[in-house]
């Protein structure tokens, strides 16, 4: 089974559902709180841990209560938390996030050290990155940063790129990238092709791999997954369940997506476990609580 190196952002999610979003110099009484452990890169790197990787994090949090509730938090679930920095200087990243009653939101980010993750903590980083066989990032980490990572993690590792949340991306990026994983918007923004059905998904997933790209997975939420590889172009389906919150679904696709990867598993059967971790996802509530057991996905697979 290779390493799985995870690069990204880590935030605490707190969340005030209530009966509307308050309004600016409004004050609304009657809410209720919830805090959950949330940002991009922590929960593919905790989806990882739990559906059976090796998972080492490299992230920035704040030397402060969130940020060590944080690495215990990883550390719970068997991660490698020697390269989580603690900066000195920044606060740990958070989102504060109003749920009004008709279930819109309004959700403020504050990234805090995630924005301090640099280009030289990659390069001091390197033996780790170097060692591994899958390496996965996404994008609410400076673009600097990435770029820095995907160079480097190419020499030796399948690189995944989760490009959330959506913004452009120079070929110079993508050239290093064996897997992009965009959702329907995210393939949208960098194409150009709204994704509206299938040949909408494949002109898209075209455009990317002429830009370097290897394989290129479209996520279409309940639908499943378009994918475009060399041995394949078509939609692998995704599993039918009773949604109760897609929060973090595609994080949680990418996680079990790296871990079938280093466990060398063929594209589609490990597409095929990364949609039934993701159709899992979302029968429970919030972004890494609901992340999957490594049991479970192979309970539920057995059934289908
Ligand atoms: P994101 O959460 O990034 O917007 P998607 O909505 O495309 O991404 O979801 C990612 C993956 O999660 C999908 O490819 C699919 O495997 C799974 N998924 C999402 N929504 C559902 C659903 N309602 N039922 C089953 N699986 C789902």
């Amino acid at each position: 089974m290779q390493k799985i190196v995870v690069v990204g952002s880590s935030n605490t999610d707190m969340i005030i559902k209530m009966r509307r979003i308050p309004k600016p110099g409004e004050t609304i009484i009657g809410g209720e709180f919830a805090m959950a452990a949330g940002g991009k890169g922590a929960n593919q790197a905790v989806a990882a841990a739990r559906s059976g990787g090796q998972v080492t994090f490299i992230a920035r949090v704040g030397n402060d209560l969130f940020g060590e509730q944080a690495i215990k938090g990883f550390a719970d679930d068997g991660i490698n938390v020697d390269n989580v920095i603690k900066d000195e200087n920044a606060p740990s990243g958070v989102a504060l996030i109003f749920v009004g009653g008709d279930g819109e939101n309004s959700i403020g980010v504050a990234s805090g050290a995630n924005a301090k993750l640099s280009a030289e903590d990659i390069e001091k980083a390197r033996e780790v990155i170097s060692s591994a066989g899958v390496f996965l990032i996404q994008l609410e980490t400076p673009m600097e940063t990435v770029k820095a990572a995907v160079q480097l993690a190419a020499h030796g590792a399948r690189v995944i790129l989760n490009p959330a949340p959506a913004q452009p991306l120079d070929d110079e990026v993508l050239r290093h990238v064996s897997i992009l994983t965009p959702n329907e918007s995210e393939a949208e923004l960098l194409t150009g092709v709204p994704i509206e059905n299938e040949e909408a998904a494949a002109k898209a997933a075209t455009a990317l791999r002429d830009r370097g790209v290897e394989t290129v997975l479209i996520t279409l939420g309940a639908q499943g997954v378009f994918v475009a590889s060399d041995d394949f172009c078509g939609i692998a389906p995704g599993f039918s369940v009773t949604p109760v919150d897609t929060t973090a679904a595609g994080d949680v696709f990418n996680g079990a997506l790296a871990v079938a990867l280093a466990e060398q598993k063929p594209l589609r059967e490990a597409v095929r476990f990364a949609n039934a971790a993701a159709a899992l996802s979302v029968t429970k509530l919030g972004a890494q609580p609901s992340a999957p057991y490594r049991l479970e996905i192979e309970a539920f697979l057995s059934t289908r």
